[in-house]
């Protein structure tokens, strides 16, 4: 049931070729094939939803997958067509609801969190209070209580920014990956979140970070529990090495991406006391969590942040890393 309603909601027209799941009884070789959505009577589902989480109908999540042109094309359509996106305006709601759409589309379970932000300062301009959103994505028949990963990305801006290189390359990674995850199977359940209300109100560490400070304060103890791993991808298509940041040092989660980085062929450098992402909200509340991304360049929080300042090479590289940290082993 999966492999059908991945197949006819994922519009990518990339071969299927690889959706050989292993025979099963509940699957079987019309699984793997699937020229049609409709299931052949002996496979008619009795209940749908069990039916989901029983078929394993996919093979396994590659580096190769994640396609950077799906990235690309977000980022054009975040810091190209909508623009600045600070968290509380219409360009943030608009930003919101194309990746809300992006995510259903691919079969995904995507509901909003309200994010309340205070009035503040937002890098040099003042900024009201308001209404942000966390886009929470979810694989079908997911369970919080139950071990899974989470995949994030602020998809707000500064108010001057058009934000191609922060982040609409973060989040354009992270459609990417969901894209390729869809018709995949991860090692664990991946849970994709755009983040609402990344970006500074404030000069202190409470004054940024609220959409995923938020995520992981409405998260209950056995929802904590099951977070296993946490990566932020943020400014993510810049340079031709990838920052695998920590909050800490010797971080889990970093080691674990640099590893996938190995296993992806990808070119990193460590960066230890990396505290300015939503990683860190999640380290600092005890969950494990790591950033990708983070080289410096001109355009940064100003109007020159275009699509052009963007790598597709350096897009791919993170798609790799960040699928090759998903993939069973
Ligand atoms: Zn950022």
């Amino acid at each position: 049931m999966v492999a059908v309603l991945a197949a006819a909601a994922c519009s990518t027209d990339r071969p299927a070729t690889e959706r050989t799941a292993e025979p099963t009884p509940a699957s079987g070789e019309a699984g793997a094939s699937a020229p049609s959505p409709e299931p052949t009577p002996e496979q008619q589902p009795v209940e749908p939803s069990e039916s989901s989480a029983a078929a394993e109908p996919a093979g396994p999540l590659s580096a190769d997958d994640p396609d950077p042109a799906t990235a690309v094309r977000a980022v054009r359509r975040l810091a190209g067509r909508i623009g600045p996106r600070e968290a509380t305006g219409a360009a943030y709601e608009r930003a919101a609801s194309w990746v809300s759409g992006e995510l259903t589309r691919l079969g995904y379970d995507v509901v909003r969190q309200r994010v309340d932000v205070p009035a503040g300062e937002s890098w040099g301009v003042p900024v009201p209070a308001g209404r942000s959103a966390n886009v929470v994505a979810t694989p079908p028949g997911f369970d919080a209580t139950e071990p899974h990963l989470v995949v994030g990305a602020h998809l707000d801006t500064v108010p001057q920014a058009p934000g191609a290189e922060d982040n609409a390359s973060g989040v354009g990674v992270l459609l990417a990956v969901a894209e390729a995850a869809s018709v995949r199977r991860t090692r664990l359940p991946t849970v994709f979140v755009a983040f609402g209300a990344e970006e500074p109100r404030g000069p202190t560490d409470d004054d940024h970070h609220y959409g995923s400070r938020h995520y992981v304060d409405r998260l209950g103890p056995r929802e904590r529990a099951a977070v296993r791993g946490m990566v932020s991808l943020d400014r993510v298509g810049v340079g031709d090495r990838v920052p695998v940041g920590s909050a800490g040092d010797d971080d889990p989660v970093q080691q674990a991406l640099l590893a996938a980085a190995r296993r992806a062929g990808a070119a990193v450098i460590a960066e230890d006391g990396q505290r300015s992402s939503d990683h860190w909200s999640f380290v600092r509340a005890g969950l494990p969590g790591a950033r990708l991304g983070s080289t410096p360049y001109a355009g940064y929080h100003s109007a020159g942040d275009v699509p052009t300042v963007v790598s597709v090479a350096q897009l791919e590289r993170v798609g790799r890393i960040v699928a090759a940290w998903l993939a069973p082993r």
